[in-house]
């Protein structure tokens, strides 16, 4: 077993003890990280407090005057800098992230490089979509429009994708010239950490990115009520999302909320069923189906329902833990998921945690499939969160709609028909965020964000770089 390793805040270009500069290396109250694959506890990190939050702040507060004062290409240069970095490190990221979330290579090699695409694609467009235009009111007037920053931008973020979402929101913030506190997850909090001392290597102006460690109710809570927060970029539950959200209307600041999703899968008879299946496996399994845009309600035309779930459970039955999918991340995410399975007898497939092997030790849940659930049952409704998939049948085009559209969420649908025509049609009148019919695929370009009970606001592609940025009107009567 190697040492366990104490980490401290990242704040103003370098790693600050807990609660202030005088207490000594060790000081401060501190959490335990857990191997989620093992249940063995691994590093430490600092627990913060609203101090630790003040200070944070105040650093940023310092340094997004100079920071926003750059061209868009400097900012970018050191963008382009940080992205070479998060790839020269990728060995140790990945090692620093499955210490606790016990995740499989695949998917860790995944999380990073798409980290690094961040920085290189936002490092990209600020500079061509950075700026302002000219507004023509006719002779006599110059009228221009300008992107300024909001100044220090709070980002909270989960556990589940825990680098790739901090990137998600930082690159955009911080391309746009705003100083940023990270408030990572206290499950998942080292790899963030990383990140800024990455970025201070890098090049990124000590104070531009900070990060403190600690709990939501304490840290977080402290980070959305911080005078000199700005606006709020937060990736998490629902429940959280509403509680922010009512933060942020008191203070009148403008947020993004990434919540959660219960997407549909459609698949009708003319489908590719081979990949439509394989889609279906993939939601399952890609990170054990802790993923916000996982599609796990997986809806298919009558005459080919039965086949399709046959050919599902068959893949799934094949799927190794720990070589195909990880651990759920967290203690209480896995007494959750169990909770849900519990509650619902008759999985076709899976329905609890290994009882032997060693993925009894870890946080494993078997990959669970429920067919021809009803549509009003608390499975078909809430967000699992887990490896678990459910299904329902339906008759024709309508009847798909209205069962896709059945529910409070809407991030993400993936349809898959043979008649392009009808994905088309269809994807119009999905009430969800993107659409992917046939495999298209989401990237970092396509724009990221719910309808409904999943948030609002958009992350990726060209829509999140303004999203960090205020737009400022100048008119100059010239005669
Ligand atoms: P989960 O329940 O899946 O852990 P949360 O939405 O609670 O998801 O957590 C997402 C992020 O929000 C984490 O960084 C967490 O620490 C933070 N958080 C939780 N509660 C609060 C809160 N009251 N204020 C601010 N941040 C919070």
């Amino acid at each position: 077993m190697t040492a366990t390793t104490r980490h401290r805040h990242w704040i103003d270009g370098g790693d600050a003890p807990p609660d202030g500069g005088d207490a000594p290396p060790d000081g401060g109250s501190r959490l335990t990280t857990l191997d989620p694959a093992t249940r063995e506890p691994g590093d430490e990190i600092a627990a913060g407090t609203a101090a630790d939050v003040d200070r944070a702040v105040a650093a940023a507060e310092r340094a997004r005057h100079g920071w926003a004062a750059l061209s868009p290409a400097g900012r970018s240069a050191v963008l382009h800098r940080i992205a070479d970095a998060i790839e020269a490190d990728a060995d140790t990221l990945m090692d620093l992230e499955r210490a606790c979330t016990g995740k499989i290579p695949a998917q860790l090699r995944l999380e990073v490089d798409l980290s690094a695409q961040y920085f290189r694609y936002y490092a990209g467009v600020v500079r061509a979509a950075g700026q302002g235009s000219v507004v023509e009111q006719g002779a006599g007037v110059h009228t221009y429009t300008r992107y300024e920053p909001y100044g220090v931008v709070g980002v909270i973020t989960p556990w589940n994708l825990p680098l790739n979402q901090a990137c998600r929101a930082l690159a955009p913030a911080l391309a746009m010239g705003n100083a940023v506190v990270a408030k990572p997850s206290e499950f998942t909090s080292v790899s963030t950490l990383r990140l800024a001392r990455l970025a201070s290597r890098a090049g990124l102006p000590d104070g531009v990115l900070n990060v403190v460690t600690g709990t939501g109710p304490e840290a977080g809570a402290a980070l959305a009520a911080h005078p000199g927060v700005r606006r709020l970029a937060f990736t998490g539950s629902v429940a959280t999302g509403r509680r922010l959200a009512e933060v942020a209307a008191g203070r009148l600041i403008p947020l993004t909320l990434e919540l959660g999703g219960k997407s549909p899968l459609l698949v009708f008879a003319d489908a590719d069923l081979e990949r439509a299946v394989a889609a279906a496996v993939a939601a399952l399994a890609a990170n054990s189906g802790q993923v916000c845009s996982a599609t796990t309600r997986l809806l298919v035309e009558e005459s080919v329902h039965d086949e399709v779930v046959e050919r599902v459970v068959a893949a799934v039955e094949k799927l190794q833990p720990g070589v195909d999918f990880g651990p759920l991340i967290t203690e209480a995410q896995y007494e959750k998921v169990l909770g849900f399975l519990a509650g619902t007898p008759g999985a076709v497939t899976g329905g609890g945690p290994y009882t032997e092997g060693p993925a009894a030790r870890g946080l494993y849940i078997r990959p669970t499939v429920y067919a021809r659930v009803d549509p009003a049952a608390r499975i078909a409704r809430e967000e699992v969160f887990g490896p678990v998939l459910v299904t329902m049948a339906f008759r024709d085009e309508a009847d798909a709609l209205a069962l896709a559209n059945d529910t409070d969420y809407g991030l993400v649908a993936a349809l898959w028909s043979g008649d392009l025509a009808r994905g088309l049609r269809l994807a119009e009148r999905i009430d969800a965020g993107q659409v992917a019919v046939n495999g298209g695929p989401l990237t970092v370009e396509t724009p990221f964000g719910g309808y409904k009970r999943s948030g609002y606001g958009r992350e990726k592609g060209l829509a999140a770089l303004h999203e960090y940025a205020q737009l400022k009107t100048v008119s100059a009567q010239l005669w």
